[in-house]
């Protein structure tokens, strides 16, 4: 049951982040409801929930359109990003965590409407460097961060990543530690950063013990994930 997982991942959270001498509302939890249906998302908003994350375009729009009147929710992209895809997320999102390329930034940048605030962005960084996930190498991440923090209609808030699985507690603390640096040098460099998205739902206690500041879960709120649906 949602209400039912929601209530134990919150729990989760909490207590991971008090084990880390973390108060438990510094890790947001973004409800990943990708090829989850509206009653779904519906049910979760009962329950409390704000934030949620899709990685299908078509899917994700239509969800925002039927959801259109609640003006508290949160719609965050997560999917991979291609050039033909920034002008619906430019306008429909409040939230984009897989950037990567200075190329998409910029266009993003032009196409944000003029009514709505800044676009908030995390720049996605590929730290397992393996060569089929997006994301920018660690030695580039600089120079793009400064690049997009000059972008005035983005807001660049931090990173996010999605490391190769591993099964031990500290294994998967490894590249969450290389995130969390990472930040802390973009930070003493002068930018502005507050986000951390990093942790699933079978890394959410490696992430956030590395300083997730906001967790992706989608399997642990909503069970299983149904077939993908056609863009
Ligand atoms: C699907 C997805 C998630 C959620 O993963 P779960 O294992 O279901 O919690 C998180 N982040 C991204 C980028 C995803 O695509």
């Amino acid at each position: 049951m949602i209400s039912q997982a929601l209530t134990t991942i919150r729990q989760r959270i909490a207590n991971t982040a008090r084990q880390y001498n973390r108060s438990p509302e510094s890790v947001q939890l973004l409800a990943v409801s990708k090829t989850r249906p509206i009653t779904d998302i519906v049910t979760a908003i009962e329950h409390g929930q704000i934030r949620f994350g899709e990685s299908y375009l078509q899917e994700a729009i239509q969800k925002i359109a039927a959801l259109r009147d609640n003006k508290a929710l949160e719609w965050h992209f997560i999917g991979p990003l291609q050039s033909n895809k920034t002008k619906i997320i430019a306008e429909q999102f409040d939230w984009l965590h897989s950037l990567s390329k200075l190329k998409h930034a910029q266009r993003l940048n032009k196409q944000r409407p003029e009514y709505l605030p800044p676009l908030n962005v995390c720049i996605q960084v590929n730290i397992s460097e393996e060569a089929q996930k997006s994301g920018i190498h660690l030695n580039e991440l600089a120079t793009l961060a400064q690049a997009i923090a000059e972008l005035p209609r983005l807001r660049l808030r931090g990173l996010m990543t999605l490391p190769a699985p591993s099964q031990s507690f500290e294994q998967q603390r490894i590249p969450f530690r290389q995130m969390r640096i990472a930040l802390q040098e973009l930070q003493a460099s002068g930018l502005k950063l507050d986000t951390l998205s990093m942790g699933m739902t079978n890394d959410m206690e490696a992430a956030i013990a590395e300083g997730a500041t906001l967790v992706r879960i989608g399997t642990g709120i909503f069970g299983k994930r149904l077939n993908r649906q056609k863009q």
